[in-house]
């Protein structure tokens, strides 16, 4: 049998170079869709590598001939939330207009299998502890209405199209692959365990807690940390559902277990073995106290069970790259 081939729009970015690598593991083949601007040319390591942008749909186009995709993943998006409030024209043409891009080719070739990387910040503020997929998306900054109105999009078009979608709503994405061969690497960086860890290996002088009178039992935010390994195995998980003819979904995916900055910062302490030194400063604007999902839709529909739910796991592979990446002598 001839291997299954993926487009992975995004590929070289942090989740998306995680998934190529597991997707190529899997017997899938991958080509890596990327324009290089947040992405890392090194973090594809694995199957085959188009240097292109979504926004252009002549080239996606060729590539779409060239290599026949069977299903597209995509992770192509701007992510940071405080810019996309001061910028939300980026947010809507960089992750809505050419994601309209790719749906067109994607007709226009006759491939019908999509995976979206979608979010948690789709649900804005929630007022209850544990997210379902039926909690109300009300997102509060243009980052997450881009990924709604993605969603809408997707939803309207497979009422109108072949085309057939999984919604994935990652909560907090994190930890490395555990041979540290790829992980976390932002520029900027703007993400806690990254931050803390720059902090931990003497790249940072301190990390800051934003906000410290949140209503949390020790008055820092909490977030359900989610291994990007994991991730990537609800996507394997979710596209071999789209090719056994399952019908267009949205699935969370946490672990369904809330840690606050606090937990985080002394969990790496923990697997490190070094002090970090820490500043209590001012809250994050938009950063909702409690976001912890509830992802046995994806358990029960998918049979996903992540397998590395500790958070001392998570941070752990993280703080492996972390060394071999910045700083091979601690
Ligand atoms: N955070 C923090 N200091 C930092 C970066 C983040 O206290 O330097 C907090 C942030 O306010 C949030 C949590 O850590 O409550 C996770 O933030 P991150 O940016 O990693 O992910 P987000 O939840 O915003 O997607």
């Amino acid at each position: 049998m001839t291997k299954k081939t993926i487009l992975i729009a995004g590929g070289a970015g942090y989740i998306g170079s995680h998934m190529n690598l597991a997707a190529h593991e899997r017997g899938y083949s991958t080509v890596v869709y990327d324009n290089l601007v947040y992405g890392h040319k090194n973090a594809v390591q694995w199957g085959d590598f188009v240097l292109g942008d979504i926004a252009d749909a002549g080239q996606l186009h060729l590539a779409f001939r060239h290599f026949q995709p069977d299903a597209v993943m995509h992770f192509a998006a701007c992510t940071y939330v405080g810019e996309s409030v001061t910028d939300p024209e980026k947010y809507y043409l960089n992750n809505v207009a050419t994601t309209l891009n790719i749906l067109r080719v994607m007709r226009e070739v006759g491939c019908r299998n999509f995976i979206f990387s979608s979010t948690c910040a789709t649900y804005g503020v929630p007022r209850q502890f544990l997210i379902d997929e039926e909690y109300p998306q009300t997102p509060v900054n243009p980052y997450g209405k881009s990924k709604l109105m993605v969603e809408n999009v997707l939803a309207d078009y497979a009422t109108a199209f072949d085309l057939r979608h999984v919604n994935l709503r990652y909560f907090n994405a994190a930890g490395a692959d555990t041979q540290a061969r790829i992980g976390e690497d932002h520029n900027p960086e703007t993400h806690l365990i990254p931050l803390v860890l720059d902090a931990t290996a003497g790249r940072r002088p301190h990390v800051s807690i934003f906000g410290t009178d949140y209503d949390t039992p020790d008055g820092t935010c909490i977030r359900d940390y989610i291994h990007v390994d994991d991730l990537a195995e609800a996507h394997l998980l979710a596209l071999e559902y789209l090719f056994d003819g399952g019908e267009s979904e949205s699935f969370n995916l946490g672990n369904g277990q809330g840690y606050s900055v606090k937990e985080v910062i002394d969990c790496a302490r923990k697997v490190s073995g070094q002090e970090i030194a820490v500043v209590e400063s001012q809250r994050r604007a938009g950063d909702p106290p409690v976001l912890v999902g509830n992802a046995e839709k994806a358990a029960r529909v998918l049979g996903w069970r992540p397998a590395m739910p500790r958070l001392e796991d998570i941070v752990g592979t993280a703080w492996t790259w972390h060394k071999k990446r910045f700083c091979e002598k601690i």
